[in-house]
């Protein structure tokens, strides 16, 4: 499954949401979930559609999309030169995905800043340049075995040209995710693993009062304003009362679940549906996914003896009650290898075995 890391700087409250998300965080108290190892949790996406759905097909069983999230503690300044957890620390970080910084913008004064006081711009600052030196320090390693590699073929030329102008993008302090590489070049560069070419997400932890503050842009991308506080009090409640308390403070949904879902929309993610008496389920493909890549998703034998796909829109399968409804008005289309799937589509594949 997609893996999130959660890095940001010592008490800024990482592992208070960590705990939060992976306590079902008010997300869906009947979806099922889990903790594999201590710091990594994995997260259904909330999807009312899912609901929608189930209350015509009356399933055994609803299973939501999932993300995968990893608490990685231990970025410090100085992290790219081994100082703290170090270079275990930024191996954690090279598995993921997606990165997700939570940023300390709550003001209590019992909780110890590491730079002595709040101060997100240079919080947000410290830890870029972490990940930055770490990839110029991986490119600086790769750049004399590219030499060689470039002498032998073209594959091996523009590699070397592309590591050359992203270590020239990152020495003048820019993420290699923002130098506007072209597919080819993110291609030639992709085996290097880059942290600064992840797509990140950042979390604004906010004092509980100050949740509706519109925030500056952080390095060009909105932040989501989450209180860690709140979510750990939500997910210690049972669903009625989360509800209640949510509904107390204006809020219509937790936190967490806003961030699980804008989590989804960065991994560039959507979800279709299959639905029938045995469960109702969302599956996770890349937007603009083919029909036999997301049979694919369910069993590779899907995707190897694909036919085609029976498909209805979700607005269709639910106004028309489902799949016996979308066929009488012919509205269950016959899908075939070249289709590309959109997001909420309640497929049916067949296959040949
Ligand atoms: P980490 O080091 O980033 O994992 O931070 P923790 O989650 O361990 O939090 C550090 C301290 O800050 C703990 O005492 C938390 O209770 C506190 N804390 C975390 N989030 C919030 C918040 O939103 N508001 C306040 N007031 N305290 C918080």
């Amino acid at each position: 499954s997609l893996s999130i890391g959660i890095v940001g700087l010592p008490n800024v409250g990482k592992s208070t949401l960590f705990t939060a998300l992976t306590n079902k965080g008010g997300l869906a108290a009947n979806y099922p979930f889990a903790t594999i190892e201590p710091n990594v949790g994995i997260v259904p996406v909330p999807d009312a559609r899912l609901d929608a759905l189930a209350a015509i097909d009356h399933p055994a069983k609803i299973v939501p999309a999932t993300v995968e999230f990893v608490d990685i503690a231990g970025l410090v300044e100085g992290a790219s030169k081994g100082e703290g957890l170090g270079n275990q620390f930024l191996a954690n970080i090279r598995e993921t995905d997606a990165i997700c910084e939570v940023v300390r913008f709550f003001s209590d004064p019992d909780v110890v800043h590491v730079n002595g006081k709040v101060n997100p711009t240079s919080d947000v600052e410290t830890i870029k340049t972490e990940l930055i030196l770490a990839d110029i320090g991986t490119l600086d390693k790769a750049i004399p075995r590219l030499e060689k590699e470039a002498k032998r073929d073209k594959a091996g030329a523009k590699k070397l040209e592309v590591a050359k102008k992203v270590l020239e993008g990152l020495n003048e302090g820019h993420r290699a995710r923002t130098l506007g590489l072209d597919e080819d070049e993110q291609a030639a560069i992709y085996d290097l693993h880059l942290l600064t070419m992840k797509p990140i997400l950042y979390i604004a932890n906010v004092d509980e009062d100050a949740l509706d503050v519109d925030l500056a842009e952080i390095d060009g991308c909105a932040p989501v304003p989450i209180s860690a506080k709140v979510e750990a009090d939500l997910a210690e409640l049972d669903p009625e009362e989360a509800k209640e308390y949510l509904e107390a403070m204006g809020l219509s949904e937790s936190g967490l679940a806003r961030l699980v879902r804008e989590a989804y929309k960065l991994l560039g993610l959507q979800s279709y549906f299959t639905s029938g008496e045995t469960e109702t389920r969302a599956w996770t493909i890349p937007i603009g996914a083919k029909a036999p890549q997301a049979a694919g998703v369910i069993h590779s034998d899907f995707e190897r003896g694909f036919i085609k796909a029976e498909t209805a829109s979700f607005t269709d399968y639910v106004d028309l009650g489902g799949e016996v409804g979308c066929r009488n008005a012919g509205k269950l289309r016959q899908e075939g290898k070249e289709y590309v799937v959109q997001d909420g589509d309640v497929m049916h594949f067949k296959f040949n075995v």
